[in-house]
């Protein structure tokens, strides 16, 4: 489907009236290298978002609300890190601020500016902020969360906005939900 729309995209630009030939050969090469680069793209946020719900599964075992996280800098991961909230009796200890704070000592500088952070559940607005802080421009999420509420979510587009942060979503939303959804459901079994 999106290579026909790609072909219809690039040929429409080739019918273009007073074009020269040249200039149409241009435009469809970029459209191909464009479908080519995103294909990539989608590609490698799924790999990242693969290891990220394995990090998730280590919370789970551990009976902590299974969320992972993973930064990447240069298609290189620079930390890991899941949900540690009821070991360390701590709401600081999200998977995301524990990363953000592994990847700041991994490559000595607070800014993370070329970093890309993968976590499976949608940053609340604490991590969220703390992203933005430490200048992290891209954030590729799982799935949505149901806890954000109208007024939150206009913050959340706020600070998006605002810091430029790109967010890509449900990159393998239906494994991030399950995860959590049999979580809660073993959680309520065994009350
Ligand atoms: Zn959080």
């Amino acid at each position: 489907m999106i290579i026909i729309i790609y072909i219809i995209y690039g040929t429409t630009f080739m019918f273009e009236p007073g074009q020269s030939w040249k200039t149409a050969a241009l435009r469809i090469s970029k459209c191909v290298c464009l479908f080519f680069a995103k294909k990539r793209g989608d590609k490698m946020d799924e790999k990242y978002m693969e290891l990220a719900l394995l990090q998730a599964k280590k919370a789970y075992k551990r009976k902590e609300v299974p969320v992972g996280c993973i930064i990447v800098l240069n298609n290189k991961i620079i930390a890991k890190a899941y949900n540690y909230v009821e070991k360390k009796k701590s709401t600081l200890e999200h998977a995301e601020l524990i990363a953000i704070k592994k990847a700041q000592k991994k490559i000595n500088n607070w800014r993370l500016n070329d970093c890309t952070i993968y976590v499976t559940l949608e940053p609340c607005l604490m991590c969220l902020n703390a992203i933005a802080q430490s200048r992290i421009k891209k954030i590729v999420y799982g799935t949505k969360s149901t806890y954000l509420t109208k007024e939150e979510r206009k913050i959340e587009e706020y600070i998006c906005q605002k810091n430029k942060i790109e967010i890509i979503n449900n990159i393998k939303e239906t494994e991030s939900l399950n995860l959590i959804k049999n979580f809660f459901q073993e959680i309520r079994k065994h009350k």
